[in-house]
């Protein structure tokens, strides 16, 4: 029996139909199950956190080559089948509750194949957190604002936060037969390498700064900086520009690179003080 119909037939057992808007869709293919856990290089010493474990196709290949597996999963009839099929292995945490808040005890490496609903949330977390590696499928649009450069049609808060803290890459992109039931959407396998951040700055206002400037992210950033209420008020504002030079605020938002982007938040922090 292969993975698809093995799963096809564990959901007909326990009478358990996926949910779109749950994210319900199971990975099926054993060769890619091997890749992504291969990319990660798991082995013995790792600590394996897995977000959106579902009937755990992929949680009992990690099983194999981890330490130990920390497997989150939102749904309780889910949580339910993966003790039935993996319940009496020793080294799985089964976790039931939502990845986003639910407290998560150690781990040093991540492989999941998320519900596309958190992709967000979840990876802004686990980047704060720190790990060793991440291996992720994401939908591609996501994973492709990940990556996406200065100046690109979706380069955006996403890729300069993901810029921030880590070497992100697409290793391959899946199509949606690969998963049970086939989502609309095709998905991509990032790799995600936490790493030192690339300049000192006051995180929390950097964060802040890119946020509301990326609410106008075609205008250039003199616009930008007027029509954003962060920035010092009226009069003021023409001065604060003025320290950012002609050539920085003739530039649109979406071309700013991230160290122009942490630039300007130290000279609005300067200019607070
Ligand atoms: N990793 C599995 C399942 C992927 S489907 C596989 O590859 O086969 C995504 C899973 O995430 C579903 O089982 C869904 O119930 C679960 N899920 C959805 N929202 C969640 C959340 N907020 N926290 C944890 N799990 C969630």
């Amino acid at each position: 029996m292969n993975l698809l119909e093995e799963t096809k037939l564990v959901l007909r057992q326990h009478g358990f139909s996926p949910s779109r808007r749950e994210g319900q869709n199971f990975l099926v293919r054993e060769e890619v199950i091997r890749r992504q856990v291969g990319y990660a290089e798991v082995g013995r010493r790792d600590v394996v956190l897995e977000i959106g474990a579902g009937i755990g196709n992929l949680t009992r290949y990690l099983l194999e080559k981890a330490g130990k597996v920390i497997a989150v999963e939102k749904n309780p009839v889910l949580i339910d089948i993966l003790r039935k099929r993996l319940g009496n292995r020793e080294n799985l945490v089964l976790i039931q509750g939502d990845a986003v808040k639910v407290d998560l005890p150690f781990y040093d490496k991540v492989v999941s194949n998320i519900p596309y609903s958190i992709s967000s949330p979840i990876t802004f977390r686990i980047l704060k957190r720190g790990f060793k590696i991440g291996v992720l499928t994401y939908q591609k649009e996501f994973a492709e604002r990940l990556v996406a450069c200065p100046g690109m049609r979706n380069y955006s808060r996403l890729s300069v936060a993901a810029y921030y803290y880590a070497r992100v890459r697409v290793l391959e992109y899946l199509p949606p037969g690969v998963f049970y039931p086939p989502p609309e959407v095709t998905s991509a396998i990032v790799e995600l390498l936490p790493k030192k951040p690339p300049f000192k700055v006051n995180e929390d206002l950097f964060f802040e700064v890119v946020r509301s400037l990326f609410i106008h992210r075609g205008k250039t950033l003199r616009s930008a900086v007027i029509h954003s209420p962060m920035f010092p008020l009226k009069e003021e504002k023409k001065e604060f520009i003025k320290t950012l030079g002609e050539t920085l605020s003739k530039k649109r938002v979406f071309q700013l690179t991230p160290e122009e982007l942490a630039s300007l938040t130290k000279n609005l922090e300067r200019w607070k003080k």
